[in-house]
């Protein structure tokens, strides 16, 4: 098997940063993915597993190591039942497309996730969401090639843990397996529930909507409606605007325990901030990290050299530009600065591969 050599990343990312990889192969069968990581293995190379780009951030070094590309493409249905579909997607499928074409089939459960980047097979990893909906919701099995033993494996749902951002694929077993197929189960008729008040408000106000019965009509709506707020917040990926080249949200929301929320809370009051808005559920509260941020005295569009915090969205990191030690400095600036504000180490969502 030939690698390719000293292959640029930064094209390969959202963000468009990091240098190159000494070693680039991407798999587009199975038995090619086996035999690419049984070489690395005889030569004692690290390996990346790269899907779609849009949450990593390769060094300015590159990458001393392969970096494996997934390629593995197809969908099928593997059952239809009375009023549920089963369906199977490799890994390398656009999750974007995904969700459009099941809408357009009436399938539902994934309307909210459209204009996500990234493949199918990086769904599972951090369990990815959006406007009150999650992958992990409607995935019921996760297959895998485990990269030791070449094994292929199947999860179940209950089996992948998932929760907020999170999945034992980015916890215990991160850099295990590489994922290769998803399996999903959507409803296929029933109403479509609308749970973020952004998005239910939006969609209220469109005649069209409360007007048509028709679940693809209505489905087709919800993703345009999802699409455009997407799109005011720079969080769809679009050449034409310089504040979509970014992983998407760059810090996670924190998730406290009720005596921590209280240790925060009282911190907070003493700095006169009493209205922060908190999403309480089992006992745990998760607090936005885009409040924190500015509360902290960050503000949107701020800059520095070349990187900087997206004038529509405090949440997001943008490269005008820049490198990747930037964005770190820019990075460990903002935690450090929320860090003295109220006490809390905000966690970063994308993958930094050096
Ligand atoms: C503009 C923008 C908006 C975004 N909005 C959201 C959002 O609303 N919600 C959300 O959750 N995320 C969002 N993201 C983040 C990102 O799109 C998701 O995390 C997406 O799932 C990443 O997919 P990818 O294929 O690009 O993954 P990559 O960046 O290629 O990889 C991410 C991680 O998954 C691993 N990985 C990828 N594929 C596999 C595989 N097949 N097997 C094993 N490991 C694998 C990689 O090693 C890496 O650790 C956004 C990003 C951008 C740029």
């Amino acid at each position: 098997m030939k690698f390719e050599e000293q292959v640029p990343l930064a094209d390969r990312t959202s963000i468009g940063l990091g240098g190159r990889a000494r070693y680039f192969y991407a798999a587009d069968t199975l038995e090619g993915l086996k035999t690419a990581l049984r070489e690395a293995h005889k030569q004692s190379l690290r390996v990346h597993i790269l899907g779609g780009g849009s949450n990593t951030v390769f060094s300015d070094n590159g990458f001393d190591g392969l970096v494996l590309q997934m390629a593995l493409k197809g969908r099928r249905v593997l059952s239809t039942q009375e009023n549920t579909v089963l369906i199977e997607v490799a890994a390398a499928e656009n999750w974007d497309q995904l969700v459009e074409w099941t809408g357009q089939q009436g399938w539902h459960g994934l309307e909210c996730l459209s204009g996500i980047p990234g493949q199918v097979g990086a769904a599972p990893i951090q369990n990815i969401g959006a406007y009150g909906q999650e992958a992990g919701e409607r995935i019921t099995a996760v297959e895998c090639l485990d990269r030791q033993t070449l094994e292929i494996l199947r999860f179940s749902s209950a089996e992948c843990g998932f929760s907020y951002r999170q999945s034992r694929f980015k916890g215990s077993d991160r850099d295990r397996f590489v994922i290769t197929a998803i399996t999903l189960q959507l409803p296929t008729d029933g109403d479509v529930q609308i749970r973020y008040p952004e998005l239910a408000r939006n969609i209220s106000m469109q005649a069209e909507y409360s007007r048509s019965a028709d679940l693809r009509t209505r489905l087709a709506l919800i993703r345009r409606t999802v699409l455009q707020i997407r799109a005011t917040k720079s969080m769809v990926l679009d050449a034409s605007d310089p504040h979509s080249r970014s992983c998407g949200s760059w810090f996670m929301n924190p998730v406290l325990e009720q005596s921590e929320w209280q240790r925060v809370r009282e911190r907070l009051a003493s700095q006169g901030i009493h209205d922060l808005p908190v999403y309480t559920s089992n006992e745990r509260y998760k607090l936005p990290a885009a409040f924190l941020i500015e509360a902290a005295g960050f503000t949107k569009g701020q800059r520095l050299y070349g990187v900087g915090i997206s004038p529509r969205h405090a949440l997001a990191l943008v490269n005008y530009n820049g490198s990747s030690a930037e964005l770190l400095e820019l990075q460990q600036t903002i935690q450090q600065g929320v860090f003295d504000f109220c006490g809390l180490q905000l966690d970063v969502e994308p993958n930094w591969i050096s």
